[in-house]
């Protein structure tokens, strides 16, 4: 068997990822990362790893079979993954749930006409929490569907943490909660509210002669970010930040709970529980680029998500491998 040949389109949290993981994949090789940035000022993880200048994608390259693009959801992605699709297999992590489907479009639009395989919108949620829910709601017609996020790093609150007057840096976790979850395995079905589901756990250094009690109100009362929420907020040292918080761990719940007849309760739960948001989701734009080459191999092009792509094509095991083996 020949390797799948990988290229990297943005290095960040997730690029250095998918670098890592591409290394725990014997039967994928990585070409290289492309940037926008002056490729010499890019200092990668591997000592080896070749970094090039965008414009080498341009022309197109023989020696790639599929591109796994690591940038941005807001404005990276929803430019670079049409304008790759309509030279390259690509992986993306497009992530604005509520533009999945124009996303979707234009990258179909790009990649039909090039012949080319296009799978987007993957990683964890959306990607394998959006699989579980559509597993649990087509076993159990007659339900509900939760989604719990955390404990997890929000990267989003962290920023609008830190640009509260008084804030000289901080972080902010989602957590999931536990009364909530707890209700929710037990079968009971409850209607719950933005404020039973989830709370949200704010460290905070405070700036030179800030006051603690004027910056904790500023926050909790923050709309849409906080007030919704029961927010705690606890102040540490700069030492503190640094020493306990450089992690980006993450992970959560998807639980569909039903009844098949009056009174016969069922409950599905998958979870995850993530030392590192970016490194796994790159775990998984890796396993779903293997996906879009053999699914190229095969014909099978345009865009596709996670609900077009059959579990067997994510292993590296063969479909004989997989029948004697793991049914
Ligand atoms: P980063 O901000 O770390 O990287 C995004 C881009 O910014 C990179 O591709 C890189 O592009 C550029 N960049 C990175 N570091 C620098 C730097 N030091 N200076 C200048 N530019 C830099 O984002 P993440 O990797 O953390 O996340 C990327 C996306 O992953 C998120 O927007 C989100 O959409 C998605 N995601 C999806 C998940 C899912 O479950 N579906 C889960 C987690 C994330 P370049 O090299 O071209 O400069």
């Amino acid at each position: 068997t020949t390797q799948i040949r990988v290229g990297i389109v943005g290095y960040g949290n997730l690029g250095r990822g998918v670098e890592t993981a591409i290394g725990l994949n014997p039967d994928m090789s990585l070409v290289g990362v492309f940037t926008r940035r002056a490729p010499e000022t890019v200092a990668t993880v591997g000592d080896s790893t070749p970094v090039f200048a965008m414009s080498d994608l341009e022309a197109g390259r023989d020696d790639i079979d599929v591109l796994v693009l690591c940038g941005g959801s807001a404005t990276d992605l929803p430019e670079q993954s049409p304008a790759l699709a309509a030279k390259y297999c690509i992986v993306d992590s497009y992530d604005n749930h509520a533009k999945i489907p124009e996303h979707f479009a234009a990258v179909d639009a790009a990649a039909r006409p090039a012949g080319t395989t296009a799978v987007i919108s993957t990683g964890w949620d959306p990607g394998l929490f959006s699989l579980n829910r559509v597993f649990g709601e087509a076993l159990l017609a007659q339900g509900s569907t939760y989604t719990f996020w955390g404990r997890g790093l929000s990267q989003g609150h962290s920023d609008a943490l830190r640009r509260v007057p008084g804030v000289a840096g901080g972080v902010q976790y989602t957590l999931p909660s536990e009364t909530a979850i707890e209700r929710v395995r037990a079968g009971e079905n409850p209607e719950l509210s933005t404020r039973e589901r989830h709370t949200r756990q704010c460290f905070v250094v405070l700036a030179d002669g800030a006051d603690a009690d004027t910056v904790r109100a500023a926050i909790v009362n923050m709309p849409n970010y906080f007030e919704p929420y029961d927010t705690t907020v606890e102040f540490i040292t700069a030492e503190e930040l640094e020493r306990d918080h450089q992690g980006m761990p993450h992970g959560g719940f998807v639980i569909r709970s039903g009844t098949t007849s009056e009174g016969t309760k069922q409950v599905i739960e998958y979870s995850l529980t993530l030392e590192s948001n970016p490194e796994f989701t790159a775990s998984v734009l890796v396993a779903y680029a293997r996906a879009a080459a053999r699914l190229n191999k095969a014909g099978d092009i345009g865009a596709k998500t996670v609900y077009d792509i059959a579990p067997g094509l994510l292993s590296p095991l063969s479909p004989e491998e997989l029948r004697a083996n793991h049914l």
